[in-house]
Order: structure tokens, then sequence, then C-alpha cells
């Protein structure tokens, strides 16, 4: 592969100052960001991608730190991106955890640690997410965990980005099961019942997996049973067992369409920001796009009637359209 210079060739060769800064320009849009990830790309699509999500409180950020313990003792090089969708800005709340992580890590060279806000990608978070774990692969990280607060939709898309998400959860009875069981089947592949130094927990386990929860990929793929474990980050119990069953996801899922499809739906979502992105900029620039009195009168039906000829141009492009579904695409 030829060898980049400047900041994708800074990155490529692991700097974590450059790494840094690409990101800080990720998170504030700033334009040379589209460039400089163009020169990354062929150079991802190697690291394993770890989703942790749950509620405030679960203790995710413990995990995080007791996963980057086991993985660096299994000799692996960890990137970590903590996403905080409920603030616009880096640092606050997240700082502590960060803090947390950087002592779990000790100053490692083997691990890089990012909090992630989105002020001025208009992307929207989810493509800030997609574009820094591009970063952290670029960067040569073996595995890149992706750490957000999963209660809503918005978090769940970003978890999806990982190729198996860990949802971690704490014991509990009646609603909050109940609860469990929704989050389960909307977005886990591996559920961890953390603080199971805690009554109640390994009861909480027996209930969960006593469900037969599974994940159904595309046509003609098995189906994942989901597993449940007992997990106490503070103690670092479970811990090993987690990995392990992470890495056995990622390899169920590595070898058939699951991946595929959903690597292609990633780079889908990259290529939808980016085109939003660059239209809205160009749109809204009064000495840009030159817009017509006449379509200013009617934004709405110009937009229509522009978003139609946008998209006869795409399938000349192209050479297709609704090329029909892509199955697969979406976990149910
Ligand atoms: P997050 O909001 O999900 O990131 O949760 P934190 O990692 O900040 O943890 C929330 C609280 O739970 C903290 O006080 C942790 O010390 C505590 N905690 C995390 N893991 C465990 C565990 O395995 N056992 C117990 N007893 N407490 C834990």
């Amino acid at each position: 592969m030829e060898t980049k210079t400047g900041p994708a060739g800074e990155v490529i060769a692991g700097s974590v100052r450059h790494a840094g800064r690409l990101i800080t320009w990720i998170e504030n849009g700033h334009p040379d960001t589209r460039e400089v990830l163009r020169e990354l790309a062929p150079h991802t699509g190697r690291a394993q991608l770890v989703g942790v999500t749950g509620p405030p409180g679960a203790g995710k950020s413990t995990l995080v730190a007791a996963l980057i313990g086991e993985l660096r003792g299994q000799g692996r090089t960890v990137g970590v991106i903590a996403v905080d969708p409920s603030s616009p800005f880096s640092g606050g709340a997240l700082l502590g955890d960060r803090d947390r992580m950087l002592d779990a890590a000790g100053g490692d060279r083997g691990v890089f640690i990012r909090s992630l806000a989105s002020r001025g990608a208009s992307g929207g978070l989810a493509a800030a997410v997609n574009d820094a774990v591009d970063v952290l692969d670029a960067m040569g990280k073996d595995v890149v965990i992706i750490e957000t607060v999963g209660v809503g939709q918005g978090e769940f898309d970003i978890a999806r980005i990982a190729h198996t998400v860990v949802l971690v959860l704490v014991p509990g009875y009646g609603d909050a099961l109940q609860a469990m069981k929704a989050g389960i089947t909307e977005i886990a592949d591996v559920v961890v019942v953390n603080k199971g130094d805690t009554p109640g927990a390994d009861r909480t386990t027996k209930d969960l997996s006593g469900q037969g929860f599974e994940r159904t990929g595309p046509p003609g793929t098995e189906p994942w049973p989901v597993p449940v474990l007992t997990v106490s980050a503070l103690r670092h119990e479970g811990v090993p067992e987690l990995v392990a069953a992470v890495d056995r996801h990622h390899g169920f899922t590595g070898s058939t369409r699951w991946r595929t499809e959903g690597e292609r739906a990633r780079r889908r979502a990259q290529f939808a920001a980016r085109v939003a992105d660059r239209l809205r900029t160009e749109l809204l620039d009064p000495a840009g796009a030159a817009l017509g009195d006449e379509m200013l009168a009617d934004p709405y039906g110009a937009a229509e009637a522009y978003l139609d000829a946008l998209l006869r141009a795409h399938r000349r492009l192209t050479g297709r359209h609704r090329a029909g579904p892509e199955p697969g695409l979406e976990k149910p």
C-alpha cells in the first residue's frame, strides 16, 4: 500500500496526537476532514468493533475499563470512543468516565480513549461516530469499543455501528425485567447482567437466559442465540468470559452475509451523511448554489422538484434506482 504523508500518514503510523486532532475536526465539522478520511479509507475495515450500551449507572464505564484490561492482557490494542448523545459538548459528565478509563489504561500506548460530541458535525452524531471509528481503525487498533448510553433509538443507532453489541443491565425484577427484555430484543448480541457481586444478579441472568433470545440475520444465515452473562466489572469477574462471548459472536457473523450486509449499511450511512452535509453547505451558502426567486417563493415545491432532478441524475450515474431491498440491513 502506498505510503501516506501529512495527517493521514501520521494517523496510519499510529500518532495519538494526529488521531486526536482529526477526531476534533470530525466533531467540529472542519472542512479538511473529508480529504483526510478519504485517504484513511483504504486502511480501514480491520478493527473489531464492539458496542457497549445500557442505561446510565449500569456500569458501562467500569466495564469498559475492565475490558481494556482483559484485551490488553491478551496483547490486543484497544481504541475507545465514549459517546454522550445527551451532551452537545465533550467534557462535563463524561470527563469523569474518561479519567477513570485512562486510569485503567495507566498511560498504556496500546490504548486510545476519546469522548465524542458533535458540535459542528451537521451529519449528526452517528455519522461522527462512524468517522471516528475509521480513525481508530486506520490507527491500527485491534478492537474499537463504542460506549454509549442506551436509552433511545438514536443511541441504539450508534450502537449498531458495532459488529457486536454488548447490552449492560443490572439485576432487577418486575417492570425493570420487562424493560430489559425490550432492550435485548431491540439491540443485544450479548447481554451482561453487571454488578454480579450484588444480590439478585444470578436470578436475573437465569430469568433472562431462560427467554432464549435470538438474533436473526440476513436470509440464509443461522440465528445467533444471545448469551446472558453475569459479570462484576468492579471485581473483574466474568470479564474473560465476556470477551470470549464477543469473539464468538464476531466469528459467528464474520464469515457470513451478516457481516457484509452490516458493513454495507455502515458505508451507506457514511455516504448519505457526506452527501447531505455537502449539499446543505452548498445550498445554505448564498454565494454557492444559485437558487432563483421562484424557488425561494415555494421552498417545499422547489425542494421536491430539485430532489427529483437529483435522483434522476443519480440513476443515470449509477444505472440503478431502488435496486430492491437489501435484506438484513436492520437488526430485528
Ligand atoms: P455507567 O453510567 O453505565 O458508565 O456506570 P459507571 O461505570 O459509572 O458505574 C456506575 C456505578 O456503579 C459506579 O458507582 C460504579 O462503581 C458502580 N459499579 C460498576 N460496576 C459495578 C459492579 O460490578 N459491582 C458493583 N457493586 N458496582 C459497580
